[in-house]
């Protein structure tokens, strides 16, 4: 369980969560729905430890590894598609097996033709699939996606969400997946929680 205590977190003036609490359990994917500037990517980045907040308390997030899609692709610049899924992969597996992985979860999205280029020669979906191969490939024990289909086409959202979920079937790690869509939510989830934040409250449903 990944349990957030009476949190609170502001920039500057702008009051984003105030004594706000969720539980989220573990071996679940759970999503996080609300509209656009609530909070949702501000709780994930505090969840993954990446960005610090003024009051509060986050348990169960110690020891673990996670692996984050974030909303603004986060790729190095100076590695091509393959190279930042292998880099990511490279201290824990021997070579030949962090290049088949790499390999694998690229074909997966749809980029095997594409491996070697850089990511200022690939589309922004493009890209957006090099850091969801990255993430899926990485053996996380929390995984974070932020809005991690946005921009896709139908076709290739659905068959990612079905890859997503075989995978997912797999190992079944806690999974937070953030998006604006109900449908997507209802797709991919089995707990739903709305952030409507001025107020910071959490409604689970
Ligand atoms: P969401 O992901 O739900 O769209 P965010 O967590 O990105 O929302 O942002 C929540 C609010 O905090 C928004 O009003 C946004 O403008 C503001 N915000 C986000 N990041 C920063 C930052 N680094 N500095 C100042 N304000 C920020
Ligand atoms: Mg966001």
């Amino acid at each position: 369980m990944i349990e957030i205590m009476d949190l609170t977190k502001r920039y500057d003036d702008l009051l984003v969560f105030e004594a706000f609490n969720l539980s989220i359990p573990d071996g679940e994917i759970s999503c996080i729905l609300g509209p656009s500037g609530c909070g949702k990517s501000t709780l994930l980045n505090i969840i993954a430890g990446l960005i610090t907040y003024e009051k509060g308390e986050i348990i169960g997030v110690e020891h673990k590894k996670f692996s984050y899609i974030f909303q603004d692709t986060r790729l190095l610049p100076w590695g091509t598609a393959f190279e930042n899924v292998f880099f990511a992969l490279i201290s824990l597996y021997h070579k030949d097996e962090a290049k088949e992985i790499a390999n694998y979860y690229l074909d997966l999205v749809g980029l095997g033709e594409y491996k070697n280029y850089y990511p200022n020669q690939l589309s922004g979906g493009m890209k957006q699939r090099v850091s969801v191969a990255r993430a899926f490939a990485y053996p996380s024990d929390i995984l974070l996606m932020d809005e991690p289909f946005k921009g896709f086409d139908l076709e290739l959202k659905n068959n990612l969400i079905d890859e997503f979920l075989k995978i997912w079937e797999e190992n079944q790690k806690t999974v937070l997946f953030v998006t604006h869509d109900l449908e997507d939510a209802q797709k991919i989830g089995k707990n739903f929680f709305t952030i409507m934040t001025e107020m910071g409250l959490s409604i689970q449903n």
